[in-house]
C-alpha cells in the first residue's frame, strides 16, 4: 500500500505538486516498527536510515511538503538567496577589476525568488522520492502520540491510526515570538518573511547579530538595503563564535555596508505612518533611549522547540526548563519506545546535527553501538567571507583554565585566495599545549564552511595539529591555509608568512 501512495507521491513531484491530498482518503489502521513524526532534516534522514535497516518505517508530517524547516524555510532558501545575491554583488561592483564588462548590471526581484523556490521545490520533492526508494510510508497530517505504541494523525480526510513498536519525535522548532509583537510577515517580519518579501526594503533593521540576522541582512545589504544589526551583546555571531573571528566579520561586513548597534536592547516595535519604529536604549542601561525608523524590521533572537498537538502528556513526557524533550545519550525519553532528535531537544539547532543524531538513534534502536561526539559540530555563518567553526574557542578554553597554542595563518598569504582576489580573513587552529591535541578550529574566509569539514575530521579522529601539518595538500588550494595554520600550531612558524 505504501508503495503505491510513494508512486502518486512521485507522479506528483514530476508534475511539480507539492504532496498535498496524496495521503489515502480514508480511516484505516496501520502497523510499524517505528513511526517518525516530522519529516525535517532530522526526521525523513531517521526514516530513511530505519527503513534500510529493514525498520517498516512510517514518516508522519502536517506540512505540504517534506524538509521541514532546513528546506523549506531555513538553510536551503536562504543558501539560494546568499549565493545569488552574491553573484550580483560580484558582477555589480566587482567584475570590472577582473576584466570582465558586461552592461549595466540590475536585479530582477520576483525572478531571484522563483529560483529560490524552485531550488526548494526540487529538494523537498527529491525526499518524497527517496521515501519511495527506500519504502518509507509517508502520513500526511497532524501526528499525535496517544500512548507508547500508538501514533494517530490528523489528515485532512479524517484519522488514521499507526500501531507501533517505537516512535521518534522529530518536531524541531519554532520562531521564538518578541513580547508584544506581531508578525505581519510584510513589515514585521520572522526570517520566514525574510525568504519572501516581495521587493527589497530600502531601510531594514535586524534585530538580532546571530547567524540568521547576520546572514538575511547580508542578502539584502548587497541587494540595495540599508541595513543595521541591533544587538544586545556586545559581539556579533551568536554562541560559540570565536571572539576574535567574531570582530574581524564585524570589521568586513561594515565595510561592505551593513551597519551595527551592539550592546543595545530593543524596548518596543511598532507600526507608524507605513513604518516600523523601534525603541532601543543600551543594555547595561544608563545612556539615551532612540527611537530607530524603517520599512522592514526582521526580528531573529533565535527559535523554540516545537511540541503543539504532539500528545506528550498522554505518555507523561515532561519537557526541560527550555521547553525541550529530555533524552539520554542513546536519544531515548524516560518512556520506553519513544525517542526524539533535532532541534526538539538539547544542543545546537543544526540541521546536521539533527542528521546525525537520527542515524545514530536508530542504530540504536537497531541494537548496533551508538556514539555521537558534540564536541565536533561544525557551525558556518554563509556569509561573504564565510564563518566556519569546530570545538572551543579561545574564549572557552581560558574559561577552562586550559594550556593551549595558537597557530594562525592569513589568507592574505595563501595562493588561491590571494589569486581569486578573496585575501580577507585567517585561519586560527588552537591545540593543547601539552599534546598537540587539536581543541577548536575557527576559519573566517572563501570557503570557510566547505574548508571546516576537514577540521571537523581532525578533531573527530582526534588528530593533533602535527597530523595535520604532515598531510599533503593540493595546490593552490585555500586548504593550505588549514594545513599552515596547524603547522603553525605545530611547529611555531608557517611556511608562506
Ligand atoms: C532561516 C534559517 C536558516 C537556517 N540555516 C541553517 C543552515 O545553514 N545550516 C544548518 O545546519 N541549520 C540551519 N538552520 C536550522 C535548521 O533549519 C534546523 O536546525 C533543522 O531544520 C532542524 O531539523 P529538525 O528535523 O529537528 O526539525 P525541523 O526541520 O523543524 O522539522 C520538523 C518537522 O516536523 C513537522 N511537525 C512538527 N510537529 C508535527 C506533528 N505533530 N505532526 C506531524 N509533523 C509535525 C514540522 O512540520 C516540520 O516539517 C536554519 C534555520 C533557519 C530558520
Amino acid at each position: 500500500m505504501g508503495y503505491t501512495f510513494l508512486r502518486i507521491a512521485s507522479s506528483a513531484y514530476r508534475k511539480g505538486g507539492p504532496i498535498k491530498n496524496l495521503t489515502r482518503g480514508y480511516a484505516t489502521t496501520h502497523e510499524a516498527d517505528l513511526v517518525v513524526i516530522g519529516s525535517g532534516p532530522g526526521g525523513y534522514v531517521a526514516a530513511i536510515k530505519a527503513a534500510q535497516l529493514g525498520f517498516k518505517t512510517v514518516s508522519v508530517e502536517k506540512d505540504p511538503t517534506l524538509g521541514g524547516t532546513c528546506l523549506n524555510v531555513g538553510c536551503i532558501p536562504s543558501k539560494a538567496l546568499l549565493h545569488n545575491t552574491h553573484l550580483y554583488h560580484m558582477a555589480k561592483h566587482d567584475f570590472k577589476n577582473r576584466g570582465i564588462e558586461t552592461g549595466p548590471v540590475s536585479c530582477n526581484f520576483p525572478k531571484l525568488m522563483e529560483y529560490k523556490v524552485n531550488a526548494v521545490k526540487a529538494l523537498t520533492g527529491g525526499i518524497a522520492m527517496l521515501f519511495q526508494k527506500n519504502k518509507v510510508q509517508l502520513i500526511r497530517g497532524v501526528g499525535t502520540i496517544m500512548n507508547p505504541k500508538q501514533v494517530q494523525v490528523k489528515t485532512d480526510k479524517g484519522v488514521e491510526t499507526v500501531n507501533t513498536k517505537n516512535i521518534l519525535i522529530a518536531t524541531g522548532s519554532e520562531v521564538t515570538p518578541f513580547p508584544g509583537v506581531t508578525f505581519d510577515e510584510k513589515q514585521i517580519i520572522t526570517s520566514t518573511g525574510a525568504l519572501s518579501l516581495s521587493e527589497c526594503p530600502k531601510k531594514m533593521l535586524v534585530i538580532g547579530a546571530g547567524v540568521i540576522g547576520l546572514e538575511l541582512g547580508s542578502v539584502y545589504q548587497r541587494l540595495g538595503a540599508d541595513v543595521t544589526a541591533i544587538e544586545f551583546l556586545d559581539s556579533i555571531g551568536g554562541v560559540g563564535i570565536d571572539g576574535e573571528v567574531a570582530k574581524t566579520l564585524q570589521k568586513i561586513l561594515t565595510k561592505q555596508g551593513m551597519k551595527f548597534k551592539l550592546g543595545t536592547k530593543v524596548t518596543g516595535v511598532k507600526k507608524e505612518g507605513g513604518q516600523v519604529k523601534i525603541d532601543v536604549e543600551p543594555a547595561k542601561g544608563g545612556g539615551s533611549k532612540e527611537t530607530l525608523t524603517c520599512d522592514v524590521v526582521l526580528i531573529s533572537i533565535g527559535r523554540r522547540p516545537y511540541t503543539t498537538d504532539l500528545g506528550l502528556k498522554n505518555v507523561n513526557i515532561a519537557l526541560d526548563d527550555r521547553g525541550r524533550v529530555p533524552v539520554n545519550n542513546k536519544f531515548a525519553t524516560s518512556v520506553p519506545g519513544i525517542y526524539a532528535i533535532g532541534d526538539v531537544i538539547h544542543g545546537p539547532m543544526l540541521a546536521h546535527k539533527a542528521e546525525d543524531e537520527g542515524i545514530v538513534c536508530v542504530e540504536g534502536i537497531k541494537g548496533m553501538s551508538t556514539h555521537f561526539n558534540y564536541d565536533a559540530i561544525p557551525s558556518v555563518i554563509y556569509t561573504t567571507p564565510e564563518v566556519g567553526w569546530v570545538g572551543k574557542s579561545e574564549e572557552d578554553l581560558k574559561k577552562e583554565g586550559k594550556a593551549y597554542k595558537v597557530g594562525k595563518f592569513p589568507f592574505l598569504a595563501n595562493s588561491r585566495a590571494k589569486t581569486n582576489g578573496e585575501p580577507d580573513g585567517f585561519v586560527k587552529v588552537l591545540a593543547d599545549k601539552q599534546t598537540d591535541v587539536i581543541l577548536g578550529t575557527h576559519i573566517i574566509g572563501p570557503g570557510g564552511g566547505e574548508l571546516i569539514n576537514e577540521a571537523v575530521l581532525a578533531q573527530e579522529y582526534g588528530a593533533a595539529a602535527e597530523d595535520v601539518a604532515r598531510v599533503c595538500h593540493a595546490h593552490p588550494t585555500c586548504a593550505e591555509a588549514l594545513r599552515e595554520a596547524n603547522l603553525a600550531a605545530y611547529f611555531g612558524k608557517p611556511i608562506n608568512f
